[in-house]
Protein backbone atom coordinates (compact mmCIF):
# COMPACT_ATOMS: atom_id res chain seq x y z
CA UNK A 1 0.00 0.00 0.00
CA UNK A 2 1.42 3.40 -1.11
CA UNK A 3 0.54 6.04 1.59
CA UNK A 4 0.71 9.86 -0.16
CA UNK A 5 2.83 11.85 2.16
CA UNK A 6 3.40 15.15 1.53
CA UNK A 7 7.10 15.98 0.17
CA UNK A 8 9.04 18.26 2.61
CA UNK A 9 12.20 19.76 1.78
CA UNK A 10 15.24 22.31 3.32
CA UNK A 11 16.75 24.44 1.59
CA UNK A 12 19.75 26.13 3.79
CA UNK A 13 21.80 28.78 2.80
CA UNK A 14 23.61 32.18 4.25
CA UNK A 15 21.48 34.15 1.39
CA UNK A 16 23.31 37.12 2.49
CA UNK A 17 21.16 38.60 0.58
CA UNK A 18 18.50 36.09 -1.12
CA UNK A 19 19.58 36.32 -4.95
CA UNK A 20 17.33 35.62 -8.01
CA UNK A 21 19.41 32.77 -8.15
CA UNK A 22 18.16 31.23 -4.84
CA UNK A 23 14.26 32.70 -5.90
CA UNK A 24 14.94 30.59 -9.27
CA UNK A 25 15.88 27.55 -7.17
CA UNK A 26 12.32 27.91 -4.83
CA UNK A 27 10.07 28.16 -7.79
CA UNK A 28 11.65 24.96 -9.25
CA UNK A 29 11.54 22.72 -5.96
CA UNK A 30 7.89 24.05 -5.67
CA UNK A 31 7.42 22.06 -9.01
CA UNK A 32 7.66 18.91 -6.95
CA UNK A 33 7.69 19.67 -3.17
CA UNK A 34 4.28 20.44 -0.78
CA UNK A 35 6.33 22.26 1.51
CA UNK A 36 9.42 24.11 1.60
CA UNK A 37 11.62 24.93 4.62
CA UNK A 38 13.93 28.14 4.07
CA UNK A 39 16.59 28.32 6.60
CA UNK A 40 19.22 30.25 6.88
CA UNK A 41 21.72 29.31 8.75
CA UNK A 42 23.43 30.45 11.99
CA UNK A 43 26.44 29.37 11.98
CA UNK A 44 27.92 30.22 8.45
CA UNK A 45 30.94 28.84 7.08
CA UNK A 46 31.37 32.17 5.46
CA UNK A 47 34.24 34.26 6.30
CA UNK A 48 33.89 37.59 5.60
CA UNK A 49 32.01 40.07 7.82
CA UNK A 50 27.73 39.54 6.83
CA UNK A 51 26.01 42.43 4.83
CA UNK A 52 22.96 41.75 6.64
CA UNK A 53 22.91 39.63 10.20
CA UNK A 54 20.51 36.66 9.95
CA UNK A 55 17.63 37.98 11.48
CA UNK A 56 17.72 41.28 8.88
CA UNK A 57 18.13 38.00 6.19
CA UNK A 58 15.33 36.34 7.77
CA UNK A 59 12.89 39.40 7.94
CA UNK A 60 13.98 40.20 3.71
CA UNK A 61 13.35 36.54 3.00
CA UNK A 62 9.94 36.49 4.07
CA UNK A 63 8.95 39.13 2.63
CA UNK A 64 10.16 38.20 -0.90
CA UNK A 65 8.60 34.42 -0.52
CA UNK A 66 5.43 36.58 1.23
CA UNK A 67 3.56 35.47 -1.86
CA UNK A 68 3.80 31.20 -1.19
CA UNK A 69 2.25 29.96 1.65
CA UNK A 70 4.09 26.56 0.44
CA UNK A 71 7.61 28.33 1.76
CA UNK A 72 8.14 28.77 5.30
CA UNK A 73 11.79 30.74 6.08
CA UNK A 74 13.54 29.97 9.46
CA UNK A 75 16.73 30.29 11.10
CA UNK A 76 18.68 26.97 11.99
CA UNK A 77 21.61 26.45 13.84
CA UNK A 78 23.72 23.41 14.55
CA UNK A 79 23.44 20.12 11.79
CA UNK A 80 21.61 20.27 9.00
CA UNK A 81 20.57 16.92 9.52
CA UNK A 82 19.09 17.49 12.82
CA UNK A 83 17.38 20.75 10.95
CA UNK A 84 16.01 18.81 8.55
CA UNK A 85 14.66 16.27 10.85
CA UNK A 86 12.99 18.90 13.06
CA UNK A 87 11.02 20.14 10.07
CA UNK A 88 9.87 16.77 8.82
CA UNK A 89 11.89 16.91 5.82
CA UNK A 90 13.82 13.97 4.01
CA UNK A 91 15.26 16.00 1.40
CA UNK A 92 17.88 19.04 1.35
CA UNK A 93 18.04 21.28 -1.92
CA UNK A 94 21.08 22.44 -2.68
CA UNK A 95 21.91 24.72 -5.86
CA UNK A 96 24.60 23.27 -8.70
CA UNK A 97 25.77 26.61 -10.74
CA UNK A 98 29.36 25.17 -12.26
CA UNK A 99 31.40 22.55 -11.64
CA UNK A 100 33.54 24.60 -9.18
CA UNK A 101 30.15 24.09 -6.78
CA UNK A 102 30.36 20.06 -7.18
CA UNK A 103 33.03 19.04 -4.98
CA UNK A 104 31.89 20.85 -1.40
CA UNK A 105 28.44 19.64 -2.80
CA UNK A 106 29.57 15.84 -3.38
CA UNK A 107 31.43 15.95 0.29
CA UNK A 108 28.42 17.36 2.06
CA UNK A 109 25.94 15.26 0.40
CA UNK A 110 27.91 12.33 1.37
CA UNK A 111 28.57 13.55 4.62
CA UNK A 112 24.52 14.48 5.66
CA UNK A 113 23.93 10.63 4.09
CA UNK A 114 26.10 9.00 6.68
CA UNK A 115 24.57 11.16 9.67
CA UNK A 116 20.91 10.22 8.50
CA UNK A 117 20.51 7.31 6.19
CA UNK A 118 17.25 8.69 5.14
CA UNK A 119 17.92 11.93 3.84
CA UNK A 120 18.58 12.82 0.27
CA UNK A 121 19.83 16.01 -1.14
CA UNK A 122 18.78 17.17 -4.72
CA UNK A 123 20.63 19.31 -6.89
CA UNK A 124 18.85 21.58 -9.05
CA UNK A 125 20.74 23.65 -11.75
CA UNK A 126 19.15 27.49 -12.32
CA UNK A 127 18.37 29.35 -15.46
CA UNK A 128 21.58 29.92 -17.14
CA UNK A 129 20.80 33.98 -16.32
CA UNK A 130 21.79 32.67 -12.97
CA UNK A 131 24.43 30.49 -13.54
CA UNK A 132 27.46 33.13 -12.35
CA UNK A 133 25.37 34.46 -9.74
CA UNK A 134 26.61 34.07 -5.98
CA UNK A 135 25.27 36.15 -2.62
CA UNK A 136 28.89 37.29 -2.33
CA UNK A 137 29.50 38.64 -5.80
CA UNK A 138 26.36 40.71 -5.16
CA UNK A 139 27.47 41.94 -2.33
CA UNK A 140 30.83 43.23 -3.78
CA UNK A 141 29.62 44.74 -6.92
CA UNK A 142 26.88 47.08 -4.84
CA UNK A 143 29.60 47.49 -2.50
CA UNK A 144 31.35 48.70 -5.44
CA UNK A 145 28.85 51.10 -6.23
CA UNK A 146 27.71 48.81 -8.80
CA UNK A 147 23.93 47.74 -10.12
CA UNK A 148 22.79 44.34 -8.90
CA UNK A 149 18.86 45.25 -10.23
CA UNK A 150 18.94 42.42 -12.39
CA UNK A 151 20.41 40.36 -9.46
CA UNK A 152 18.35 40.59 -6.52
CA UNK A 153 14.31 41.70 -5.85
CA UNK A 154 13.37 44.74 -5.26
CA UNK A 155 12.51 44.49 -1.53
CA UNK A 156 16.69 43.28 -1.23
CA UNK A 157 17.54 46.12 -3.73
CA UNK A 158 15.92 48.72 -0.99
CA UNK A 159 17.57 47.22 1.71
CA UNK A 160 20.85 46.94 -0.02
CA UNK A 161 20.66 50.71 -1.20
CA UNK A 162 20.09 51.90 2.86
CA UNK A 163 22.80 49.88 4.24
CA UNK A 164 25.61 51.10 1.86
CA UNK A 165 24.01 54.38 2.01
CA UNK A 166 24.57 53.84 6.53
CA UNK A 167 28.34 52.93 5.36
CA UNK A 168 28.96 55.64 3.04
CA UNK A 169 31.22 57.94 4.28
CA UNK A 170 30.81 61.80 4.98
P1 LIG B 1 25.94 31.85 -2.23
O1 LIG B 1 24.74 32.40 -2.90
O2 LIG B 1 26.92 32.95 -1.86
O3 LIG B 1 26.60 30.73 -2.95
P2 LIG B 1 24.35 30.51 -0.17
O4 LIG B 1 24.88 29.79 1.03
O5 LIG B 1 23.34 31.55 0.13
O6 LIG B 1 25.60 31.19 -0.83
O7 LIG B 1 23.74 29.44 -1.17
C1 LIG B 1 22.78 28.53 -0.74
C2 LIG B 1 22.52 27.50 -1.81
O8 LIG B 1 21.99 28.14 -2.96
C3 LIG B 1 23.76 26.75 -2.28
O9 LIG B 1 23.36 25.41 -2.58
C4 LIG B 1 24.15 27.46 -3.54
O10 LIG B 1 24.83 26.60 -4.43
C5 LIG B 1 22.78 27.80 -4.08
N1 LIG B 1 22.83 28.95 -4.97
C6 LIG B 1 23.28 30.19 -4.69
N2 LIG B 1 23.19 30.99 -5.77
C7 LIG B 1 22.66 30.22 -6.75
C8 LIG B 1 22.34 30.44 -8.13
N3 LIG B 1 22.59 31.60 -8.72
N4 LIG B 1 21.84 29.42 -8.81
C9 LIG B 1 21.62 28.22 -8.23
N5 LIG B 1 21.91 27.94 -6.97
C10 LIG B 1 22.42 28.91 -6.24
Amino acid sequence: MTINRPIVAVYPGSFDPVTLGHEDVVRRTLRFCDRLVVGVARSSTQSKRPLFEVSERLEIMKEVFAGDDRVECVTFSGLLVEFARSVGARFIIRGLRAVSDFDYEFQMAQMNRELWHDVETLFLTPDVHYSFLSASLVREVASLGGDVSAFVSPAVLERMRHRFSDRAPG
